[in-house]
């Protein structure tokens, strides 16, 4: 192995850091970087003419400047603009700051104006010494959004320079431009520094022409890159898997212990279709929770499997009611997590390289262990919160040697809108399950503050009298894992303690496979009573007798999360409850996230709600790649835009290819990537 050594490379500065934190690096990037707000600069206001409440800039000559030690240390400054005087009042200062702040010094400051009991102040303005002619601003100053370790004045220096640099000439040709639209150079000057006298509400709601210039732009880029993925795919070769008759899937069929809803059998077949051909698919089976997409999954790998290729499904300990069904037709499996080690581990991975396995289920282990397929023919992907696109294109990556590219079927319980997924992801075909099996009974939801704790310890005792079982879920402690742990841990001692004769299992994360499938198989068998877990059990478990759950802290968990866990009982023909704990104060977001739950079960409804609550770029961004894709457009908002860039976007493709490259590469740069995978 030869080792490279890196030329010396000169420390970054903290801010330089920060800069790059932020994925501001080229001058395109913090060109993009637009203000949050703006604050005028450009006048002064005559302390006269002033009224309380409205931010200002004044200036004048201080009168007197004072450290006052009560009722809490401060600095006190008169400062007089010839019409009235104004208290300056600072409650953090630093000697220099008392220098300009001297008395006899001219000082120009801005901030809100209150009437106080000391006459009229502001508190903490911003100030700087001034001369008799410095010049004001002669546009808006803008407010960047920054983090802690990246000062806003150094931010501005940065952005004004990159906007300054960076090559904004017209890429798009014009009559492809939507009239009334301006420049992109002229918007983003706009935007970065509007002149004095702008009216601030068009820019704050976006209404604005160079606001709209962004969107269009924005949208086209991705429209652009979804279309030449699209096309790039359909350039790719897949195995061409036919379902044979009276195939493994037929076997699979028979020996269900329910027939197929209608739903599934039109998903099954849609997926089918795409499988038999050449092209790579490239489709998200979409579903509620319990709507059964394990079975079409299992569906599709028998097909493939049939066909002579390996299957693989990425997901944590999912799928075992999958494996559970395929292993007794005779179906070769390999387990691949991460905790399997040594010996185990290589046998299993050679059982994949060999082909030997029809089967491969795995973590990301998977792919980061430099598993070798023989023969990828179809990669179940289970999409929903932890397997975003970085792995995806891993995977990718590592199927380099291998010259046909498997099917992709991802699947989601989350579901997207469908005709906000239609014409988003111009390079993702839908499958939707919108009907649940029959013989459900539907969840009452209940929400709670934590004070009621002893009630709800009191409704599991009655469910567990009826010989019904139940979930517990602690929730994750971000910070911290091992917070998290001892928190499971404690609920676990104390609902020992509060149901004496019942069986009550811990289940979480630090436990190793084998751990945790003794306690599951304890809790499948109804043995165990209660089971109490961190959101360990959110990964696909399956036990028609468990009628109730609860989630402690449910305040901290995302609404589809909750949906998710939900999910766990009404899985028969008990009624079930779901009781959401909460500790206030509670935020809005949190407050709208637990009444969503307690007005629907309807998994649709709830991505609506979703969407709702958070906005649509974040939405949809954290489902593809943890960072939100859109910036500028809002996809609820901004229907027209999508519209148009779609009906512009193979044109462009088609005519002008280098204007199409150009334009990905100035908005999405390394992003483009992402799109695509
Ligand atoms: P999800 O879509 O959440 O992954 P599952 O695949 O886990 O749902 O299915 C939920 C439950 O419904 C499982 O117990 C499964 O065996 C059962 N199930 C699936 N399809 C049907 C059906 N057509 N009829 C009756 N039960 C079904
Ligand atoms: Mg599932």
């Amino acid at each position: 192995m030869s080792e490279v050594r890196a030329a010396p490379k000169k420390e970054k500065s903290a801010p330089q850091k920060a800069l790059e934190k932020l994925g501001l690096v080229r001058d395109i990037d913090l060109a993009l970087h637009l203000p949050l707000r703006y604050e005028d600069e450009t006048r002064l206001t005559r302390l006269t003419d002033a009224r309380d409440g409205e931010v200002v800039q004044v200036e004048g000559l201080v009168t007197r400047s004072d450290i006052v030690l009560r009722p809490r240390r401060q600095l006190q400054v008169t400062l007089d603009d010839g019409s009235d005087t104004v208290l300056l009042r600072f409650f953090s200062f630093y000697p220099n700051h008392q220098k300009t702040l001297a008395v006899g010094q001219r000082v120009r400051a801005r901030g809100e104006l209150r009437g106080g009991f000391l006459g009229r102040e502001i508190v903490h303005p911003s100030f700087k010494g001034v001369g008799e002619d410095t010049p004001l601003a002669t546009t808006l100053t803008p407010v960047y959004p920054t983090s802690a370790t990246l000062p806003q004045a150094y931010l501005r220096k940065a952005v004004a320079s990159g906007l300054a640099r960076a090559d904004l000439g017209e890429i798009l040709p014009a009559e492809l431009v939507p009239k009334g639209l301006p420049p992109l150079r002229e918007a983003l000057n706009f935007l970065h520094h509007p002149p004095p006298r702008t009216l601030l509400a068009a820019l704050e709601d976006h209404s604005h022409p160079a606001w709209q210039r962004l969107k269009f732009e924005e949208l086209l880029a991705q429209q652009l890159s979804q279309l030449q993925a699209q096309r790039e795919r359909a350039r790719l070769r897949a195995p061409a898997l036919p379902a044979r008759r009276e195939g493994l899937h037929e076997r699979l069929l028979a020996v269900l212990p329910f027939a197929l809803t209608g739903a599934q059998r039109r998903v099954v077949e849609e997926i089918a279709q795409d499988i038999a051909r050449e092209q790579p698919m490239h489709r998200l089976l979409q579903g509620d929770v319990g709507s059964g997409k394990t079975v079409v999954a299992a569906l599709a790998a028998a097909i493939a499997i049939d066909a002579g290729w390996t299957t693989e499904i990425l997901a944590e300990q999912h799928f075992r009611k999958l494996v559970g069904w395929l292993e007794p037709l005779g179906v070769r499996v390999a387990w691949l997590t991460g905790s399997l080690k040594g010996k185990a581990r290589r046998e299993a991975m050679e059982r994949v390289a060999s082909g030997e396995a029809q089967l491969v289920v795995g973590t990301h282990a998977v792919i980061q262990e430099q598993v070798e397929f023989a023969k990828l023919g179809l990669a179940l992907i289970d999409e929903q919160h932890r397997f975003g696109v970085a792995q995806r294109l891993e995977l990718r990556r590592k199927l380099q040697g291998q010259a046909l590219e498997p099917h992709l079927l991802m699947m989601s319980a989350t579901p997207i809108p469908r005709t906000l997924a239609m014409s988003y992801y111009a390079d993702l075909d839908v499958s939707t399950i919108d009907e649940l099996p029959p013989g459900r009974s539907p969840i009452v939801t209940k929400v709670f503050a934590d004070g009621k704790r002893d009630t709800v310890i009191e409704k599991i005792r009655t469910e567990v009298a009826q010989g019904r079982q139940v979930y517990w879920v602690c929730p994750l402690i971000e910070e911290s894992e091992a917070l998290d742990l001892r928190n499971a841990t404690e609920t676990h001692q104390q609902l020992c303690e509060a149901l004496p004769g019942t069986m009550v299992g811990l289940l979480h994360g630090r436990m190793s496979v084998a751990e945790k499938a003794a306690v599951m198989s304890l809790f499948a068998s109804g043995e165990m009573k209660l089971l109490v877990a961190t959101t360990v059990i959110e990964v696909g478990v399956d036990v028609p007798n468990a009628s109730l759950m609860v989630i402690e802290h449910a305040e901290r968990f995302g609404l589809s999360q909750l949906h998710q866990l939900r999910g766990r009982v009404g899985r028969g023909a008990v009624a079930s409850v779901c009781v959401l704990l909460y500790t206030g104060p509670l935020s809005d977001t949190g407050k709208a996230r637990l009444k969503a739950m307690a007005e629907t079960t309807d998994g649709f409804e709830i991505a609506r709600r979703d969407l709702e609550i958070r906005g649509p770029g974040e939405f949809m961004g954290a489902r593809q790649s943890g960072a939100p894709l859109l910036r500028f457009a809002d996809l609820a908002e901004d229907v027209e835009w999508l519209q148009i860039a779609r009906r512009i976007a193979p044109t462009l493709l088609d005519r002008h290819p280098d204007v199409a490259r150009a334009h990905i590469a100035r908005w999405l740069g390394t992003k483009a990537e992402y799109l695509k995978a």
